[in-house]
């Protein structure tokens, strides 16, 4: 079988492999589609700190499950399904309650462990969960991304009244609009410089945008719900250096929520945190999602309650990606979400 292998920044081969033979507790999984994550080509630039080389990425996966270890049921062959990319270690107190973002032992695939750029992939059998047959395989591949953005959505513990807003409106926080409303938020707001993604965020129905390409956000949330000091509940879906998370700090109200989704940098400048204590704002943090949020996020997708449409800029073959890495890495193309298909459509 093919396996892209990823063996030192900026070099990628492709290989042969023997298909892979499932553990007793394993599925095998022929793989169908992989989505290209952020975080994607930081470990392809080799600027990811956990990752090793040579490794396989791939962490956004469907596919069908083809085969079985012996320990687990024959009637999951053929199970179109949606992968928790986790291997835990399956014994320590996070995992006996399912909480396994929290495990020491933690390795992610597709960047600690390698992932499923190859057309046969085997994982631990309670990792692959069944989709609906309303699920495209492109929607069980963005199951991953759209959990990370519903776990740090629930974090922002939502209420029937709450206002939201959310500054980012890449991939993730076009998940974590969607995410707010089935959570019941009564308006969520978008914040971000480009005018596509904006228009994307009104056509899966956000509330209303603030493009800060042409307005700053006092204005912006001025214009839209009456004053700046008015949305209790905020997400920082960027992350960086910190600038994000400041502009919130400025316009949060007293008592209101603050979630940091997008990955903080190192060298952060955040000069307002104070007012984090002065304001008694909560500031919540969010690592990955649990076994929990995929079996909602699969019954909120299979319901079209949240939606990828128009969330897909290009698709790829699994021989392509190399380009399309260095494509991203390169900005020599703008693109939204990536999708590789590996078999076949
Ligand atoms: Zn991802
Ligand atoms: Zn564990």
């Amino acid at each position: 079988m093919r396996r892209l292998v990823l063996e030192a920044p900026y070099t990628m081969k492709m290989t042969e492999a023997p298909i892979p033979v499932p553990d007793p507790q394993q599925v095998r999984i022929k793989v169908h589609k992989i989505g290209v994550c952020g975080s994607d080509p930081t470990i392809y630039k080799g600027l990811h700190p956990y990752v090793t080389f040579p490794v396989v990425l791939g962490h956004e996966i469907s596919g069908t499950i083809d085969a079985v270890g012996e320990n687990v049921s024959k009637n999951r062959i053929g199970q179109r399904v949606t992968i928790i990319p986790h291997q835990v270690c399956g014994h320590c107190d996070p995992c006996k309650h399912e909480i396994y973002n929290f495990c020491e032992e933690l390795k992610c695939t597709g960047a600690e462990a390698d992932g499923a750029c190859c057309d046969y992939f085997c994982i631990d059998s309670k990792m692959a969960l069944e989709m609906p047959d309303t699920m495209s395989m492109e929607m069980g591949a963005l199951v991953e991304p759209a959990c990370v953005a519903y776990h740090g959505a629930k974090r922002g513990q939502i209420q029937r009244t709450d206002k939201v807003l959310i500054i980012g409106a890449g991939p993730i926080g076009m998940f974590c609009m969607q995410s707010c409303f089935a959570l019941g938020a009564k308006e969520v707001y978008m914040a971000d410089m480009d005018a596509a993604r904006l228009k994307l965020a009104k056509s899966l129905g956000v509330t209303g945008v603030i493009d800060v390409s042409k307005e700053d956000l006092i204005s912006g949330l001025t214009r839209l719900v009456g004053t700046e000091k008015n949305i209790d509940v905020f997400y920082d879906c960027v992350g960086e250096k910190g600038s994000v998370l400041n502009n919130i700090l400025s316009v949060a109200k007293r008592g209101s929520r603050v979630v940091v989704i997008g990955v903080l940098q190192k060298e952060y400048v955040i000069p307002l945190l104070p007012d984090f204590v002065q304001h008694e704002l909560t500031l919540s943090g969010t690592t990955m999602y649990v076994p929990q949020d995929y079996r909602e996020m699969i019954e909120l997708m299979g319901t079209g309650v949240i939606r990828i449409d128009g969330m897909v800029s290009h698709h790829f073959s699994l021989e392509e990606l190399p380009n399309v890495l260095d494509m991203i890495v390169n900005r020599r193309e703008k693109t939204f979400k990536v999708v590789i298909n590996v078999a076949g459509e």
